[in-house]
């Protein structure tokens, strides 16, 4: 009798796409294949030597000499979590800069954890000025200050370069969140006296989700060695953590192999190109997608000068359904893009150009494909305007145009 098997789903067999929301972007072939790769016991000295190339790569990936570097198993949220629970005991003071969804997640994790948590509030899309924070220093206290640099619900590219010194003036340790940021745009966790922080392995290193990376400056070790009482999460307490990553090698969890090849290879891909020439790239094809995406009369929402090169939020037209752009997209093309998240829901579509997608096939693809999305809601634009626009500014003929292109023929 095979009326069992004939009851079982088929292969797994799934349509081409081109991720270019929040994440999870494409994932490199070069990882992909590292991810076919056998495994090793999780404490053969051959994967011990991988695990120590791993946290070497992600120190230089985050420009640090943090010993307290390695990987959580698990996703970008769980990298905020152990941030959070680590540096927090029961009543202390934290302040959180909410100018977007997941600054609101963290201070959510902190009451949790315990924190008296003092919201520091911006509009959607805007960032915070250093007076603003260093107000708020004074008059609270803290001992803890956490900031998202890439405001992935926004597309807002929070500075922090000045915010290390500015937290340490007062005695407070600086947590940033970089799960958007790293692999994209600069991050110097030792330069800009960052204390803790985390990212993930789906956005800038272009493998899958699975992974958080998280570094924990000096400063922040100290903190977590004079904790009066124990982290709340067994899991995530990363003094363990360090008692495996680190020389003793005593076992804590077995480290998910597979997710080890494939960062392991995502940071050699980030590395082997060098943090300058990635983070110029993103900034390439950032002007190229934004110079289509104006031509075609679209607005960002985050402010000017503040734009994200690796994820832009743009307003969605009156008159223009959000949810069928996005199904055409996917059925016609195979083009994810992202839709909004909290206050944006329906408001706002996400284009991110991540690590590997940051290319230029990327941003002529979505715009060519967009453009037939937005004539078919009867959206009116110049036809073709937003990939001229695009080759325009790839051909170095200027800064892109608010106004919509009126001649497509002559360089602006
Ligand atoms: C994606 C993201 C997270 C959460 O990461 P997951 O991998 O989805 O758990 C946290 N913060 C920011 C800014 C993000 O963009």
């Amino acid at each position: 009798m095979n009326d069992k098997s004939t009851a079982l789903p088929g292969q797994l067999n799934i349509s081409p796409r081109l991720l270019l929301g929040p994440g999870p972007g494409d994932v490199h072939q070069r990882v992909l294949t590292a991810m076919a790769t056998p495994l090793l016991g999780h404490l053969d000295p051959q994967f011990l030597t991988i695990m120590n190339e791993t946290q070497e790569m992600l120190r230089l990936a985050f420009q640090t000499k943090n010993l307290l570097t390695f990987p959580i198993s698990a996703t970008g949220m769980a990298g905020m979590e152990s941030c959070v629970v680590n540096l927090i005991e029961p009543g202390d003071r934290m302040v959180v800069c909410i100018n977007g969804f997941f600054g609101g997640r963290i201070a959510e994790i902190a009451e949790r954890a315990g924190a008296v948590v003092t919201r520091l509030e911006a509009p959607w899309g805007q960032v915070f000025e250093p007076n603003v924070i260093r107000d708020f220093l004074k008059k609270v206290r803290p001992k803890v200050l956490a900031i998202v640099q890439a405001e992935t619900s926004t597309g807002a590219w929070q500075p922090v370069e000045e915010l290390g010194k500015l937290c340490h003036e007062f005695d407070a340790l600086l947590l940033v969140d970089a799960v958007t940021a790293l692999g994209c745009v600069p991050l110097h966790l030792d330069a800009w006296e960052i204390d803790a922080v985390y990212s993930c392995s789906q956005k800038g290193l272009s493998c899958p989700p699975g992974l958080s990376p998280v570094s924990f400056s000096k400063r922040a070790v100290e903190a977590i060695n004079r904790r009066k009482t124990k982290v709340q999460s067994w899991y995530l307490d990363v003094t363990l953590l360090q008692k495996y990553w680190g020389a003793e090698r005593f076992y804590h969890h077995t480290a998910p192999i597979t997710m080890i090849y494939a960062i392991r290879e995502g940071l050699r891909l980030l590395l082997e190109e060098g943090l300058e020439a990635r983070w110029t790239r993103h900034m390439r094809n950032y002007r190229a997608l934004k110079a289509g995406l104006l031509a075609l009369g679209l607005e960002y929402s985050a402010a000017g000068g503040h734009q994200l090169p690796q994820l832009n939020a743009v307003k969605i037209p009156a008159g223009v359904d959000d949810v069928s752009v996005r199904k055409h997209l996917l059925s016609e093309f195979g083009i994810e893009i992202g839709g909004g998240l909290g206050d944006f829901k329906g408001k706002v579509w996400r284009i991110g150009l991540m690590g590997h997608n940051s290319r230029p096939n990327c941003v002529l693809e979505v715009l060519a494909a967009l453009e037939q999305c937005l004539q078919n809601q009867r959206y009116v634009f110049e036809a073709g305007g937003g990939v001229a626009a695009a080759n325009y500014q790839y051909n170095g003929s200027g800064e892109p145009q608010a106004t919509a292109c009126t001649s497509p023929t002559a360089p602006r």
